[in-house]
């Protein structure tokens, strides 16, 4: 059988019933299909670098996409729309889109997993995500049994999720169409840590190049490329989602930092009366600091809060304790509920 800890990015999961590669668009479906048909659950695995599944292993059907394939067309007005097949290695579609002179991506360097996932949660960083960019995704939808182009109005796109998150395993991503810019300078750089690193002000632009570098660097300092040298990034990335607020309880929390001399509350903003607050803060005031764990196997990277990691001995039931302790420490001194943002297959906090 074989065993998932094997893809995986935390290198945690127990064996898949049945694990079948997909290597084309048809060959994907009809193992669905056919699964589907069965009555056999499903699950589909990119680069499982946002998964997070139950020692016992998958009592089902695992589809591992491997499918392949990028092309450009000239969208006009200087657009390029890059239409990727969901089982292409994303980074190598950034780094490839930076090299085209393509600009709209750059900020999403280093950020594993495949194509096809990044509609699933809106994967996004640096200030950007994939919800800019994205025109349509080509999806199998299983319920219906019918391949579908679903424009972006159409994606439900918000912060770290989308349709296709909200309705579970529904929709199979067969591929993603991006409308990038052909031009030599990024889109505007937002993100304060990101332009102090290029040396602009925010808002600015540099070069598309530049901005991937410079995000490669600021990530690998956090664990957040992936690095067989660096047990610190054998995790799922970040593993909460920062929570959004009302402003009555963005208040409590500030009056609960202020009573612990916590320190200024980062926010942003998250819309008419929501405050986004950053979920590595809440974490680490709440005594959860880098390598919080240690020594036991699964812990706190010791480069970044937000990450959980298998240090090599851990078991996903390890890990999912660490998460629950965490949950709970936060929800006791702060009053907020975090939420997972990796799937959880087989387990739950
Ligand atoms: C070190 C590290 C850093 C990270 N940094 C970021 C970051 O900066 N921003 C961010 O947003 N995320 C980040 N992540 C999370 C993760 O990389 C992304 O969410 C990525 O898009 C997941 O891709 P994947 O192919 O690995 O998906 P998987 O983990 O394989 O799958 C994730 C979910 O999508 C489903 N799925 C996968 N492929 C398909 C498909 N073709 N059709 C339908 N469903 C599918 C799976 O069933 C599962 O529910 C990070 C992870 C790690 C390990």
């Amino acid at each position: 059988m074989t065993s998932l800890a094997d893809y995986t990015t935390l290198g945690l999961g127990g064996p898949a019933r049945n694990f079948i590669s997909a290597a084309g668009d048809a060959e994907l479906i009809e193992s669905v299909r056919a699964a589907d048909a069965a009555g056999e659950p499903v699950l589909l695995i990119g680069g499982g670098s946002n998964l997070v599944i139950s020692d016992a292993g998958f009592p089902g059907t695992v589809i591992h996409v491997n499918t392949r394939g990028i092309t450009l067309a000239d969208a006009g007005d200087g657009g390029v729309d890059v239409t990727v097949a969901a089982g292409e290695d994303w980074d190598t579609v950034v780094a490839a889109t930076v090299a085209e002179g393509l600009a709209g991506l750059e900020a999403l360097s280093g950020i594993p997993g495949r194509a096809g996932a990044t509609p699933i949660q809106n994967v996004g960083a640096y200030g950007r995500e994939v919800a800019e960019v994205i025109t349509q995704v080509r999806v199998y939808d299983r319920r219906e049994d019918q391949i579908k182009v679903i424009p972006n109005e159409r994606c439900s796109f918000a912060y770290r999720t989308s349709l296709f998150k909200a309705t579970g395993p529904r929709h199979v991503v067969l591929e993603a169409t991006f409308r990038l810019a052909r031009q030599p300078l990024s889109m505007p750089v937002t993100y304060a840590e990101l332009a102090t690193e290029l040396g602009v002000v925010p808002g600015a632009r540099a070069g598309a190049g530049e901005v991937r570098s410079a995000v490669l660097k600021i990530r690998a300092r956090k664990g957040m490329v992936l690095n067989p040298g660096d047990p610190d990034t054998r995790s799922a990335g970040s593993f909460f989602t920062n929570p959004i607020i009302s402003a009555a309880e963005f208040a409590q929390v500030e009056a609960i930092a202020t009573a612990r001399h916590a320190g200024p509350v980062p926010r942003y903003p998250a819309g008419e009366g929501l405050v986004k607050v950053s979920a590595a803060w809440l974490i680490e005031r709440s005594g959860f600091t880098k390598g919080y764990g240690a020594p036991a196997p699964a812990r706190v990277s010791a480069k970044h809060t937000l990450a959980l990691t298998n240090t090599g001995t851990a078991t996903t039931a390890d890990l999912v304790a660490l998460a629950r302790e965490i949950l709970t420490g936060v929800q006791t001194t702060f009053g907020v509920t975090l939420t997972p943002e990796p799937t959880l297959i087989g387990v739950t906090l």
